[in-house]
């Protein structure tokens, strides 16, 4: 699939900056990017970008300082300039692309307050579908970033064809604070949703036997609402070769390298299924009750040698009885590579107790939140007068 990422405010920025990066090292591109936000350091930070696909929003109003974790702020600015954003985004060039999807940090300023407004935009001009992958805060960050979330995920799910959902608190370790845990996290998400989206376009293992097409992911993401994605990753194929980096390898850790097996023929599809299975019940973007997803796309990247029908089909009627819908989409991606991944999409999810517990969050903080900015000292209400009223 060809994919127009927009980085929105600074999470949005440094992660879509990743995405750009993983697509450099590939035999051929089917990412493009730009960053916008409303603080000039953020855009500095950026790497893999070019300076002139960097936006910067909101100069009138905070001087290139950022919304501060004020996403009405953030909302009304991207408003403002949705013209300048719209034309970076067709000078960069949109007519060979299949879907937009813009990325953010929900809790915050900027991203939480723009992702809504342009994705409203975008699906107002173009015919392609606009996704959004939307980071949703820990709630150590403080009500104030759960409370943006979820009034930003409340208008996003209505504007935009669908949205992932990727939750910094079930991805952090125990003890290890969110902040120190970004670039870990970013790794996790570029490596899911790379494998995903790029999946369609033609890698450098050739062509596959089943090919996901960007249609697929498109009609299995159609019913709109929220989704997450599984991710598992096989043991190392062939040991007894030099092990090659490949695609999937350059996103390995270290600790998976070490385990090495070797795949006959009989065990090519159980092995699928298990590595399904894996992803399905392993950690999600988001965590949720998979049985309420709508649909389903089962995804294997791997060298085409180690691909098996069988196991894809299998794997495929394994997740349509495991989820509330019945449309299961699936296929291969063929790439080179000493190891196989799994990725599941589900999509439409109806349960996710995260969400319930975010919306709680915010409405419990609501009035807290309304009551706080309105708030001044009252040290000096009375007693002496001012010089002038
Ligand atoms: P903005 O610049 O005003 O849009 O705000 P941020 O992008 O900093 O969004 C704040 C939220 O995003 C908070 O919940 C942060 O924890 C989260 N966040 C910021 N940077 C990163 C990052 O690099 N990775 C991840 N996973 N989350 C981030």
């Amino acid at each position: 699939m060809r994919v127009f990422f927009i980085g929105f405010g600074q999470a949005g920025g440094k992660i879509v900056d990743m995405f750009i990066e993983q697509d450099k090292k590939m035999p051929t591109q089917s990412f493009r990017g730009i960053a916008v936000n409303t603080a000039r350091t953020d855009l500095m930070g950026i790497k893999n970008i070019e300076l002139k696909d960097r936006l910067l929003i909101g100069q009138t109003v905070v001087k290139g300082h950022g919304v501060g974790t004020d996403n009405v702020t953030g909302a009304r600015v991207t408003a403002d300039e949705i013209d300048s954003i719209i034309n970076a985004i067709d000078s960069r060039g949109t007519h060979d692309i299949d879907a937009f999807v813009i990325v953010s940090g929900l809790g915050g300023g900027t991203g939480s307050g723009g992702t809504p407004v342009l994705a409203r935009h975008l699906k107002r001009i173009y015919r392609e579908p606009v996704y959004a992958i939307g980071i949703l805060p820990a709630p150590e960050e403080g009500r104030l970033y759960s409370y943006n979330a979820a009034r930003s995920l409340s208008t996003l799910v209505n504007e935009a064809d669908n949205t992932f959902l990727f939750d910094n608190s079930a991805w952090k370790n125990e003890g290890e604070s969110v902040k120190d845990a970004y670039n870990r996290l970013n790794d996790e998400i570029v490596r899911r949703f790379g494998v995903l989206f790029r999946a369609g376009e033609v890698g450098a293992g050739g062509v596959g036997e089943m090919v996901v097409d960007s249609s697929e992911i498109i009609n299995t993401l159609r019913g709109g609402g929220i989704s997450s994605v599984g991710y598992a990753i096989s043991e190392r194929i062939n040991p007894r070769t030099k092990q090659k980096q490949g695609f999937l390898g350059s996103f390995m850790k270290k600790k998976e390298k070490a385990e090495d097996v070797l795949l006959t023929g009989e065990d090519k599809s159980a092995k699928i299924i298990a590595l399904v299975r894996r992803a399905m019940l392993g950690r999600l973007t988001l965590p949720c009750d998979y049985s309420s997803a709508e649909r389903a796309l089962v995804l294997l990247a791997g060298p085409p040698q180690e691909m098996d029908r069988k196991g894809v089909e299998k794997s495929k009627s394994w997740v349509e009885e495991n989820i509330a819908g019945v449309e299961v989409r699936g296929g291969d991606y063929p790439v080179s590579s000493d190891y196989i991944a799994a990725v599941v999409l589900l999509a439409t999810i109806e349960n996710a107790p995260r969400i319930t517990d975010l919306l709680e969050i915010a409405k419990a903080t609501k009035e807290d939140v309304i009551r706080a900015k309105d708030k001044r000292s009252s040290m000096f209400d009375e007693g002496i007068e001012p010089l002038f009223e």
